[in-house]
């Protein structure tokens, strides 16, 4: 059961925090902006009213991705591996 979630996974908006989808059939919530408008980069868990919600570092974050491996239809293997992979590469993470 394994590939096709995670194949439309990769076809999301995803928020470039926590690599959570904020489009698609699972779409978080998006964050909002300072101003209150909806926030395209991030998702509501992430950012809120123009401030990330929480000083996570990417290692922790990283930690912190398989409490959503089911919400995700993944194992937490698969989930960890996932987060390993992608959220170096997402916005908040990358190194310039
Ligand atoms: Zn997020």
């Amino acid at each position: 059961m394994e590939g096709a979630a995670q194949e439309d996974y990769g076809n999301w908006v995803i928020c470039q925090s926590c690599s959570g989808p904020i489009s698609g059939p699972q779409a978080l919530d998006k964050g909002t902006n300072e101003n209150g408008t909806p926030n395209e980069e991030y998702c509501i868990y992430c950012f809120k009213d123009g401030v990330f919600t929480s000083n996570m570092t990417l290692d922790e974050m990283i930690a912190d991705s398989v409490n959503y491996a089911e919400m995700a239809d993944l194992s937490k293997e698969e989930m960890l591996e996932h987060a390993r992979k992608t959220l170096p590469t997402l916005k908040r993470w990358k190194q310039a």
